[in-house]
Formats: C-alpha cells, sequence, structure tokens
C-alpha cells in the first residue's frame, strides 16, 4: 500500500500523557522525569509515496522538528514507545543494557511484531564497561539439518516446482529462531536484574492490551490478504470479516503472554517441550496449501546463539566496531568509512542545517554513495556465514586492508558516476550473491548507569516473516535471505547459498563508537548507531556515522538527516520522504539530486523507511535521537541538572 500515513496520533496519545500538552515543531516540550518521552518533533510532514515495491516495509511519513534528548547516566531508544519506556524502567531501577534489552524485545515482540520477535533472530554488540570488552553475539536463524541447497527454490529433487504460496510465505523461509537463546546468553553473561522480572512489563501489556499502532495498522493493511491464509495471524490481525484492524484498536494476546510466561521461567522452554513442538508443528503446516517447512524438534534443540569477534576499524580518531559475518553490515560499513577517510568529508557537509539534518551537498552524496558501491560489491562477492565460505584471506583484514582500501578509494572519481563497481580480485573465485529483497527489522541501543552499552539489530526478516504465527508470535522467513540459486550462470557456487545448519548472510549493523585511548586515557564508549532497513541498512548507519563524525550533526540532526547513498547498481537513492527533498517533477527542481544526475547517478527518491538510533556521548551525560520516519523514542534519565 502506498500514501502517507498517520503517525503523530498515536504517539501523541502517549506522550499527551506524560507531557501534558501536544508538542510544536518550535516549542517542544521536555521530558520532566526518568523515562518520560518528550512530546516532541511529532508533526508529520507529508510522504508522496515514492516507495517500490522491494522497499523495506512501508514508509510512514516524517516527523519533521525532532531534537536530541539530553539524558544523564543512562539511555535507551526503540523502534517504540512502549518499548523505550519498559526498557528505561529496567535502566532506572539499577539494570544493565543486557537486562534493558530483554524487556525492550519482549514488548518490541508485542507492539511491533511485524518487525521483530521471538520468532526471529538477531545481532548484538555489547561493550562491557568493567572489562572494557566488545562481545558480538550472533542470534541469527539456522537452516534446519534437512534443508538442501534447493530448499528455496524447489518443493523436492522430484518436483522442482517453486514452494507455495512462494519461498518467503511457505514453511520453506523458516529458519531456526535465534533471539531467545541468544538474549538468555547475553543475559547469563551481563544481566543483573533476575532474568524472570524482565518480562514483566511484556506479560502486562499482552494480558491488558495495547493500542495497535498507526504503523502497525498500516502493516496489517498492506499484509492483509497474506495474514488471513493463516489461521492464528488472521484471528489476531484482522476483524471477523477479514478487514485489517485499524489504528487504536486494543488487542490483547493471551497466548504470547503464557508464551512469555514460560520462558520467563527457563529460556529452553522455547528450544524443547511444547513451545518447540509447537514451532515445529507450524512450519510443517500445509493448510492453505503452503509448502511444508523441514524444521524439526532436534533442529530447536540443538540451536546456538554464536560469539563473534567484532570488526574494529579507525575512522576520524575514532574506533568504529561493528558486527561480523554472518552479517555483511559491519564489513562493509568498515570498507566505505576506509574509502572515505582518503577524502576531506568535513568540505561537504549539508548546508541550511536545521533540526532535520539540512540539505546534503553534491559531492558529499557522491563520494558516500560510490565508496558504498565498492563497499557492496565486495560484500556481494565475498561475505556470507565464515562457518561455511571463509572470507578472503580467511578474516576480515584482507577486504580491510589499509593498502587495499587505499586502491578502491583511488577508483572514485570527483568528476563522474562509477555506476557499477568491481569486486576486488581474491581467489578462489564465488560467483556473486543473488541480491534478494529484504524487509523489515527494529534496532534498540542502549547505555547503562554502570557505561555498559549495546546496539542490538533484531528481525523477523520481512515485514510479518512468513506469516505463521504460533504461540502468539510470528516466525521469521529469514532463509530468503539465502540466495535461492545455489550457483551462478557459470556453475560456480554461491557464497551465500542454503546448507544445513548455514545462517543466512544479514546486512545488520549494529555498531559501537569508541574513542581510543590516548596517552594517559582509556578508551572510553562513544556512541551506539544501528538501523534496520535490509540491505539499505549499510548506507543509514554510514550517513549517521559521518554525519556525527565529520559534520557535527548532533545524533537526532544526523538520523533525521536526508537517506542517502548506494549499493552497487547505478542507482543512487535520496529518500523522497525528507521535506527538504524536492520530488516535484521527478526531483527536476531539486538541487541535489540536479547535481547528482549531472555526474551520472540515476537518482531513485523512492521513500527511506529507516528506523535509526543514535546515542553518543556529550557534555554532561548522553544525548539521543530516534528515526522520524518511524515510531520510536529515545529515553533515560532525562529532566534535572546535567551532573
Ligand atoms: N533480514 C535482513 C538482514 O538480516 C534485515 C531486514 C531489514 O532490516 O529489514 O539483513
Amino acid at each position: 500500500m502506498r500514501g502517507t500515513r498517520l503517525l503523530t496520533a498515536s504517539l501523541l496519545g502517549l506522550t499527551l500523557i506524560v507531557a501534558g500538552c501536544a508538542a510544536t515543531q518550535d516549542t517542544p516540550a521536555a521530558a520532566q522525569g526518568p523515562c518520560d518521552i518528550a512530546a516532541d518533533g511529532a508533526s508529520e510532514t507529508r510522504s508522496d509515496a515514492r516507495q517500490d515495491e522491494s522497499d523495506p516495509e512501508t514508509a510512514t511519513g516524517y516527523r519533521s522538528g525532532m531534537t536530541a534528548v539530553q539524558t544523564r547516566t543512562y539511555a535507551v531508544a526503540t523502534a517504540n514507545p512502549l518499548a523505550t519506556r519498559a526498557a528505561c524502567e529496567v535502566l532506572r531501577d539499577g539494570g544493565t543494557a543486557a537486562d534493558a534489552l530483554v524487556t525492550a524485545q519482549a514488548v518490541l515482540g508485542l507492539v511491533e511484531p511485524q518487525s521483530s520477535g521471538l520468532g526471529g533472530g538477531g545481532f548484538l554488540l555489547y561493550y562491557d564497561a568493567a572489562t572494557d570488552s566488545v562481545q558480538a553475539f550472533d542470534g541469527r536463524e539456522v537452516a534446519p539439518a534437512a534443508a538442501t541447497e534447493n530448499y528455496l527454490r524447489w518443493v523436492s529433487d522430484t518436483d522442482r516446482t517453486e514452494p507455495l504460496p512462494d519461498a518467503r510465505a511457505s514453511g520453506r523461509s523458516i529458519g531456526v529462531p535465534g533471539i531467545v537463546r541468544m538474549l538468555a546468553d547475553v543475559h547469563a553473561e551481563h544481566g543483573r536484574t533476575p532474568w524472570r522480572e524482565l518480562f514483566s512489563p511484556a506479560v502486562r501489556l499482552a494480558d491488558d492490551g495495547f493500542d495497535v499502532s498507526p504503523r502497525l495498522a498500516a502493516a496489517i493493511a498492506d499484509a492483509a490478504p497474506r495474514l488471513a491464509a493463516d489461521e492464528d495471524a488472521a484471528a489476531y490481525f484482522l476483524n471477523p470479516d477479514g478487514s485489517a484492524k485499524t489504528a487504536q484498536t486494543r488487542l490483547t494476546n493471551p497466548a504470547y503472554a503464557k508464551t512469555l510466561g514460560a520462558i520467563a521461567t527457563d529460556p529452553a522452554a522455547f528450544y524443547t517441550g511444547d513451545i518447540a513442538r509447537d514451532i515445529v508443528a507450524a512450519v510443517a503446516d500445509p493448510s492453505g496449501g503452503r509448502t511444508p517447512g523441514l524444521m524439526t524438534l532436534e533442529d530447536l534443540a540443538g540451536y546456538t546463539a554464536k560469539p563473534r569477534q567484532a570488526v574494529c576499524t579507525p575512522y576520524r580518531g575514532k574506533e568504529i566496531c561493528g558486527m561480523p559475518p554472518p552479517s555483511s553490515g559491519g564489513i562493509a560499513v568498515a570498507a566505505t568509512l576506509g574509502m572515505l577517510e582518503r577524502f576531506p568529508m568535513a568540505q561537504y557537509a549539508p548546508t541550511d542545517v536545521d533540526r532535520d539534518g539540512g540539505r546534503p551537498t553534491v559531492l558529499g552524496v557522491h563520494l558516500i554513495s560510490e565508496a558504498e558501491r565498492l563497499a557492496y560489491a565486495d560484500r556481494d562477492r565475498y561475505v556470507a556465514d565464515t562457518d561455511f565460505v571463509p572470507l578472503p584471506g580467511g578474516s576480515p583484514d584482507l577486504l580491510l586492508g589499509s593498502d587495499y582500501l587505499a586502491g578502491r578509494a583511488a577508483l572514485i572519481s570527483t568528476e563522474k558516476a562509477m555506476g557499477t563497481a568491481e569486486p576486488g580480485a581474491f581467489g578462489p573465485p564465488a560467483a556473486p550473491v543473488a541480491p534478494v529483497p529484504e524487509h523489515g527489522t527494529s534496532h534498540v541501543s542502549v547505555v547503562d548507569a554502570q557505561g555498559n552499552a549495546a546496539s542490538l539489530t533484531t528481525t523477523v526478516e520481512s515485514a510479518f516473516g512468513s506469516f505463521h504465527m504460533v504461540d502468539g508470535f510470528l516466525l521469521n522467513n529469514q532463509l530468503t535471505d539465502f540466495s535461492a540459486e545455489p550457483a551462478g550462470p557459470d556453475g560456480v557456487p554461491v557464497a551465500n547459498r542454503v546448507e544445513p545448519g548455514k545462517r543466512p548472510r544479514s546486512t545488520m549493523a549494529p555498531t559501537l563508537i569508541f574513542t581510543p585511548a590516548g596517552p594517559g586515557t582509556r578508551r572510553e564508549l562513544y556512541g551506539v548507531v544501528g538501523s534496520p532497513g535490509g540491505a539499505t541498512i549499510i548506507q543509514f548507519v554510514v550517513k549517521t556515522v559521518v554525519g556525527m563524525l565529520d559534520w557535527d550533526l548532533d545524533p537526532q540532526q544526523a538520523v533525521s538527516m536526508v537517506d542517502f547513498g548506494a549499493d552497487n547498481s547505478p542507482e543512487t537513492n535520496v529518500g523522497g520522504e525528507h521535506p527538504v527533498i524536492d520530488t516535484s517533477d521527478d526531483g527536476g527542481n531539486d538541487p541535489l539530486v540536479r547535481g547528482l544526475r549531472e555526474l551520472g547517478h540515476k537518482v531513485d527518491l523512492a521513500d527511506q523507511s529507516s528506523g535509526l538510533s543514535a546515542i553518543v556521548r556529550a557534555p554532561g551525560g548522553w544525548i539521543g535521537g530516534a528515526d522520524p520516519r518511524r515510531e520510536g523514542a529515545v529515553t533515560g534519565d532525562v529532566g534535572g541538572p546535567a551532573s
């Protein structure tokens, strides 16, 4: 579905209670005390509905004029105010970032089920202040042991037809969910609040009910025909006449409350026993003509979240840490920044900087897009689950080597767009990963009062995942992040092909930024960033990091700034939902669009659906911003004097 969506109403519905009056763009109502959410920036501008069918989740407009939130010792940003507040209260009561993540995820799975939940997976970067260590947690879904390389494209080796109704909505797309196991591992290592207590806010909301937000309502309306094919999903998201439930409808989810209760008692309950049996039955459910998936109880019982080695590289005097494979996010962000470091990016800062981040310059967008093309070319060819397909040289070092990136940067002209980039020549050859559409996801950023931090990107892949609902939650369609084609035209195997027990390549790029140790000073956490957005995540994260580190934007301005960038194609994205972009006459009246076209870029003005958040250190504490394109909010110990 296309068109402007109203996200103002529900946000104000919540924030009015808090702040007592509606904010205008000029006079935002400040939050009053810990965990309040400022009624700020809720004025929505038009969206011209220039969304491509293959874009990530439905674009839902743009809240113009949001201001950054200042906190003193702790802060959290999620994609929904109810989740932000619940997670903040955990921090307020002395919980760690790990504790806050668990509560945030439990609430998000209820109020933003189209984006993430118990039936999905995620990637987390965690900073433990006491030991000054960065850990990467891989809670990615896994292909069942019975999956063959043709699992997504053929019903069987003898029935070579596509799974029904298509790979995504069939049982074949469902990977063994990883988020519960990962959060349990993180909590076991870094939690302070008893695990059980962390589920209470979500259980209460599921039992008492919550109001469907405008964004959720829009997503249900988009997906209604697909949701109708699943009995549980239809009963929950649709009215008895089959119409989509609308914004402000009060939803209760007793099945979800029951599932959370079981997990709260023991996280293993998700992977064994009744819940596991229900999941296996749902994956295999042929009703509505759906092709069953082949997940077993053994697949679930055998799931492990994996510790990974974070990818940390320098940029502008900071250290940027990102997620390694099976996500391509960290490597591609690091490669892009490594190339951009060779250019004086500060000279290409936006002009007319206002609360929405100003007007990006032609050369700024050009250079970043070109570096991204080169980074995506390598990512597309070489990055997959490294437990199956090693990177060139066996580690990220070759793709991120200083000399290599200098050579890549030298391919960038300031006068002409390159169109499509070639990957670096590393043997042995692998076929490029066939592009697959990716959609739907959520990002959580947290810093706690003990100095720990978490950057979690969590997903069911497409909006509502595979549309299979069980025990109050949706099952992912993450396996469609694999290449359905196992080999290229020349027969060379695709690195990201399906294999049993393998994790599909991701783009998720949860990021932590540090100020490195200097003479006599310790390394210090500087900030937390991340976003949903499928394959575009890399572009969203890069523009935010450059916005903050090169262009001195505060986190809200950097997040609000026009979303721009490119994957490895001649098209350059310039988010048409942003109020500074003139989309009339296909951008013919917009100076940025015209300038880019003069350099040879094909400009795509489709609305961008980032869900960024960023929290960075500021005098007196922390300052954070949430994406004006979704319903997210930042809060923490706001109000009162900064210490
Ligand atoms: N499944 C995607 C990935 O892992 C994320 C989808 C999204 O962000 O919308 O990269």
